[in-house]
């Protein structure tokens, strides 16, 4: 039986039936579950299974590697390694020395480690924090954990895959060290924050909810049409944790809490609710009653963070923006192809034939992005951090607008004026 846990906006949690949870089984369901889609594919599936499984043991042998190197552990016999590696790692763990800053390139991060960049971020954070030692974890079930949850990120979707979740964790690290959040922070709430971007949207298929409801995936009737891509990253977060028997030692009620409260947070990202949270976030910051010392406070505050966290694309620098901006359009537009060969009605913003990658973007940035960052600038009263994301915000915006000018037929505009409006990584020292 399918037992509900809601989670409210102000973060209190809503278990259904006596607190149980059930736990969803790795691999149990397919890609897209569609039979007219899964004969033609098939063939090649196969390759892409062997071929991942391959790719994660040399991924496990490249991470022991990289843990020791991280640790400043690795043995002066450069024989024994390849000289090549050993180069991408030095400017690998270089990068690490700066992973609270913004501008921080997480493709570049991706290629340097190979592929691993959310179990080395992850490994390097809990490290940073402490947290091996506070909850006295098993390196070797922790990185038997986080191997999985990169694994069962889908790398062929254009959007949501493992430097996604890495990207995401990378931006959520830089909200916890936020001064009007950090002091107050548990190693509790850094653990969840942590574990909860890092695999919020594992196993995504690289299609929205719609699209499983009108194609009655089985996903759909298991959670009843109701943030049932969430509630699946969230089992199947859970079901790892339990494979991988990673908090197998602590006490049985806290291990339930943990998975609770993931659970509350990863829900948290469904975009659905985003007007439920905005308005509660909204009425803490005008009564000024946020008490930071209240767990339930400061996991609304995480939940909040989580979300920034996942739709902060808009607020990086514009070289970095652009690319996830159009990942994602890409993965809009899979998804449209595919319902037009199947004779479905194509969903709003995957039809590339009339929706621009810049139209898409302003609308997204107005009302999604937009309102949130206002208020988060707010929350944090303000930081550097938080008037770079504005200042990030406002300008890409702005070269959205000229790209769609530049990309009307009628508009007089010079595509070339408006192809590389302006902003490189890295540019700018004021960036924290
Ligand atoms: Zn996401």
């Amino acid at each position: 039986m399918f037992l509900s846990c809601v989670c409210e906006a102000d973060g209190r949690l809503n278990t259904g039936h006596a607190g149980v949870l059930l736990a969803e089984r790795r691999g149990s369901y397919p890609l897209i579950d569609l039979r007219i889609l899964k004969t033609s594919a098939q063939q090649g599936e196969v390759e892409t299974v062997t071929r991942r499984k391959v790719k994660r043991l040399l991924s496990f042998q490249r991470y022991c590697h990289a843990s020791r190197l991280l640790r400043g552990l690795v043995p002066h016999t450069p024989r024994s390694l390849h000289l090549l590696d050993d180069d991408y790692l030095g400017q690998a763990a270089h990068m690490l020395s700066k992973v609270g800053t913004w501008n921080f390139d997480i493709f570049l991060f991706d290629r340097l480690t190979n592929g691993n960049s959310l179990v080395t971020l992850m490994c390097h954070l809990f490290n940073v924090y402490d947290l091996i030692h506070h909850f006295q974890l098993d390196m070797v079930k922790l990185n038997r954990f986080l191997g999985m949850v990169q694994e069962d990120y889908h790398s062929q979707n254009p959007y949501h895959n493992a430097v996604h979740a890495a990207d995401v964790t990378q931006a959520m690290y830089c909200y916890l060290k936020e001064p009007k959040l950090a002091e107050h922070l548990s190693p509790l709430d850094v653990f969840l924050g942590l574990m909860a971007a890092a695999a919020h949207d594992v196993d995504h298929p690289g299609v929205n909810q719609p699209f499983l409801i009108k194609t009655r995936h089985h996903l759909a009737s298991l959670y009843q049409n109701t943030s049932v891509l969430e509630s699946h990253h969230w089992r199947s977060t859970v079901g790892m944790l339990r494979e991988s028997g990673l908090l197998s030692h602590l006490p049985a009620d806290m291990s339930r809490d943990i998975e609770q409260r993931l659970g509350s947070l990863i829900l948290a990202t469904d975009i659905n609710r985003q007007n439920e949270f905005l308005m509660t976030f909204r009425e803490h910051l005008d009564n000024q009653d946020l008490d930071l010392q209240l767990a339930s406070h400061r996991h609304f505050i995480l939940q909040i963070a989580l979300k920034c966290a996942d739709i902060c694309n808009p607020c990086r620098v514009w070289e970095l923006s652009r690319q996830w901006s159009e990942r994602v359009c890409e993965e809009f537009y899979r998804q449209g192809d595919l319902e037009k060969k199947f004779d479905l009605e194509i969903s709003p913003l995957c039809n590339q034939q009339s929706d621009s990658v810049p139209a898409i973007q302003i609308g997204f940035i107005s009302y999604i992005v937009e309102p949130l960052f206002e208020e988060w600038h707010r929350f944090t009263e303000p930081s550097l951090l938080s008037q770079t994301m504005l200042d990030h915000l406002h300008k890409n915006k702005a070269n959205w607008s000229s790209l769609r000018c530049a990309h009307t037929p009628s508009d007089v505009q010079s595509h070339s004026q408006a192809e590389e409006p302006e902003g490189e990584v890295g540019e700018g020292s004021d960036i924290p």
